[in-house]
């Protein structure tokens, strides 16, 4: 099956890269997300590592956050269903958020506390967390094509197209030399539509594939 390029996925590809690359704030008068969502798990950390990835925290301060009080861009966090089972992820998550953001806890929440805008300028949830995409998005009062969701989890990708999110790898967002390009591509099931992989780097990237599910339910 054909990826077609969706039009604004495409934008923020290249918006992004450019930020990544040249070290400065997206270009003024580009369009940018209102909400940018984050995936955990290859996205802010390794999965299971404990520490937060390279170039997330260089990249971010770039982007006019509202917590940052740098703009009025919106930031929603999303860890991992399964992510319940591991003991202390909540407190993982915060601490990889405010190293993320180069925030002091009570930076965060007097910022917040502070903040001009009405609605909210931080989204943190978890547990069946690429299923409540629809709730955050109605809780940041923002339509799905406002939204931008930074993943490297083929679930995550899955559930942006459910929900009309556009979406982009956390290697390209934040400029990580890994997986390597311009191999890796994403491969999804031909009758479902969701996505298996993310980052495959086989060299038939058009190749024919079914999950398991449509495999054994015909
Ligand atoms: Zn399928
Ligand atoms: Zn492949």
């Amino acid at each position: 099956m054909r990826e077609t390029p969706d039009p604004l996925q495409q934008h923020y590809r290249l918006q992004a890269a450019a930020v990544a690359h040249s070290g400065r704030p997206p270009s003024p008068g580009l369009l940018l997300p209102a909400l940018l969502i984050l995936g955990f798990d290859g996205t802010l950390r390794e999965p299971a590592d404990v520490h937060l990835k390279p170039n997330v925290a260089e990249v971010l301060a770039r982007y006019p956050l509202r917590l940052t009080r740098h703009g009025s861009m919106t930031l929603a966090v999303g860890l991992p269903p399964g992510g319940a089972l591991e003991s202390g992820i909540e407190e993982l998550c915060w601490k990889l958020l405010y190293e993320a953001l180069r925030l002091r806890p009570s930076e965060v929440f007097f910022g917040l506390a502070e903040d001009p805008f009405p609605g909210p300028a931080l989204s943190v949830w978890r547990g069946g967390a690429w299923t409540r995409l629809e709730r955050v998005l109605e809780r940041h009062r923002v339509r799905p094509e406002e939204a931008l969701l930074v993943c490297a989890e083929a679930d995550e990708a899955s559930a942006a197209v459910r929900a009309g999110v556009p979406f982009m790898a956390a290697w390209d967002f934040f400029g990580w030399p890994d997986p390597p390009r311009p191999l890796a591509h994403a491969h999804r099931c031909d009758a479902c539509q969701r996505y298996l992989t993310l980052r495959c780097q086989c060299l038939d990237r058009g190749r024919y594939v079914l999950c398991e599910g449509c495999e054994g339910g015909g």
